[in-house]
């Protein structure tokens, strides 16, 4: 991205065609903590001669002037127009702008594995350390404009974090600030509370709902009559509720109302050899899905279900994608945020993984990637509303932003188009956040939350990675410093 000067945007704007908005102030005024890290300050800015992909779907627009005034998309403008005067010009030859992400399982942790050792074991517990400082960095810095933590550890370091993002003291995407699991007795996560009832599950969600979360998600030992109360209390209050599901099959939560289901088509237990009701299978979904083909009457009914009621579903392949044998490897620029463990964790885990390929358990894992996303394709074309997030848990191999944009290229690789990813990921998120009338597409009005990269990721989804700004509020920021500000942290802080 480069800035072309001031004063040739005044003599270019003369004879302008279009009346320039009213420009508003940004949301707030950005602190020292935020300042070093933008690229450009927020005001009148045009940028020529970028393609633009809206997030709608429909196709790109070519040689466009996009116009910001302020926080707010001021104008999409045709080739060819003036801009008018007082705009400061870039010049986006070669570029292309799509919508800020919408990262809909955007974790402010990570999984880390103490002692963790060659052969995969560790010691127990499984530890689940805060990311205050690298992950909203990160998630930025990668084109996130608005994520959901989809669980929280440290409900009110989270919490916080929103606030002090939105007061401008911290730099970081919009939050929507998910409640601690609502999980159930035999936890993997020694840093999660168990429910006990009904009862404690609704004042579980009435509490967080007052202490400021704005959505819940329900965990892997949760029963139905929990996961209905917490349900109820959520939607009462008017804010929706996703699931990580084992105990409760996916048409049980259908049923009780659910409003999102994690984790594609991995986690349904509907079919899992001995489920019992109320309880977490010995195989988390992976029978369920090895028999539920693509286009089979099982899917066929499941995928009717959920779409008659209103049940979205996010895909987040990239922390499945680490099953796959052969997968594609950390990109040096991805390894060097990691910590030395979680360098040490991912190197580990994908050694085992290339062992595991040769097993009949590596062709398992294979055939289920292959059905999850034949799934998810199936969904989408009955109707339903597919989201995107990375889920960055996956020893070290799924890192926040890197793994938002390595789930556009799954989506593709799954068989979607570019154009349908990047509306998976921007638009359908935005809708199910109900914020589709101030995000998640690029139109004049909306917030300038969008991403400009280099190349034409409706082409080639893998330019998604060539971040040259991100606008959030109308702000560009520097992905580069971001990305060098959190070198070696990731696992740790
Ligand atoms: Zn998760």
């Amino acid at each position: 991205m480069k800035l072309a000067s001031f004063a040739a945007a005044a003599v270019l704007a003369a004879g302008a065609a279009v009346q320039a908005a009213p420009v508003l102030a940004p949301p707030a005024p950005l602190g020292p903590n935020v300042q070093p890290f933008v690229h450009v300050p927020g005001g009148q800015i045009a940028i020529q001669h970028l393609r633009i992909i809206d997030g709608t779907g429909a196709a790109p627009i070519d040689d466009a002037t996009l116009l910001i005034d302020g926080a707010k998309i001021g104008a999409i403008l045709p080739a060819g127009s003036a801009v008018p005067a007082g705009y400061r010009v870039l010049d986006g030859t070669g570029e292309t702008a799509l919508p800020g992400l919408v990262g809909m399982h955007n974790h402010m942790y990570y999984v880390a594995r103490p002692n963790l050792d060659a052969s995969g074991h560790s010691d127990g517990p499984v530890l689940l350390p805060q990311m205050t400082f690298s992950a909203p960095r990160l998630y930025l810095a990668n084109g996130v404009t608005t994520m959901r933590t989809t669980g929280s550890v440290e409900p009110y370091t989270d919490l916080n974090v929103k606030a002090e993002i939105d007061a401008g003291h911290l730099v970081g995407p919009h939050m929507d600030v998910t409640a601690p699991y609502l999980e159930g007795p035999g936890s993997r996560f020694i840093q999660m509370h168990r429910l006990s009832s009904p009862e404690e599950a609704r004042r579980t969600v009435a509490f967080w709902a007052d202490e400021g979360a704005t959505s819940f998600k329900a965990y892997q030992n949760i029963t139905r009559a929990e996961l209905k109360a917490a349900i109820d209390e959520a939607h009462r209050r008017g804010l929706k509720i996703t699931g990580h599901l084992c105990s409760v099959t996916y048409p049980e939560a259908a049923a009780l109302g659910i409003d999102d289901l994690e984790h594609g088509f991995f986690v349904n237990t509907q079919l899992d050899p001995g489920k019992q009701p109320d309880e977490c299978s010995a195989g988390t979904g992976t029978p369920t899905l090895l028999k539920m083909t693509p286009g089979s009457p099982e899917a066929t009914a499941l995928i009717k279900l959920l779409v008659d009621h209103h049940v979205a579903v996010t895909s987040t392949l990239p922390v499945f994608a680490q099953d796959m044998p052969l997968h594609e490897p950390l990109q040096p620029r991805q390894m060097d945020v990691l910590s030395p463990e979680a360098n040490e964790a991912y190197l580990f885990s994908r050694n085992r993984m290339a062992t595991r390929a040769q097993t009949a358990a590596g062709a398992e894992d294979r055939q289920a990637y292959l059905n999850d996303v034949g799934l998810e394709r199936q969904f989408v074309a009955a109707g339903g509303l597919l989201m995107a997030g990375p889920d960055p848990t996956g020893d070290g191999g799924v890192i926040p932003g890197f793994g938002d944009q390595r789930e556009l290229e799954l989506l593709v690789e799954a068989g979607f188009t570019p154009l349908e990813a990047i509306h998976i990921a921007t638009a359908n998120g935005a809708t199910f956040e109900k914020r589709i009338d101030r995000i998640g597409t690029i139109a004049a009005g909306k917030q300038a939350d969008l991403v400009v990269v280099k190349g034409d990721p409706g082409q080639k989804i893998s330019d998604v990675e060539n971040v040259e700004l991100v606008f959030k509020d109308g702000i560009a920021y520097d992905p580069a410093k971001l990305i060098n500000s959190v070198r070696g942290m990731v696992g740790i802080r």
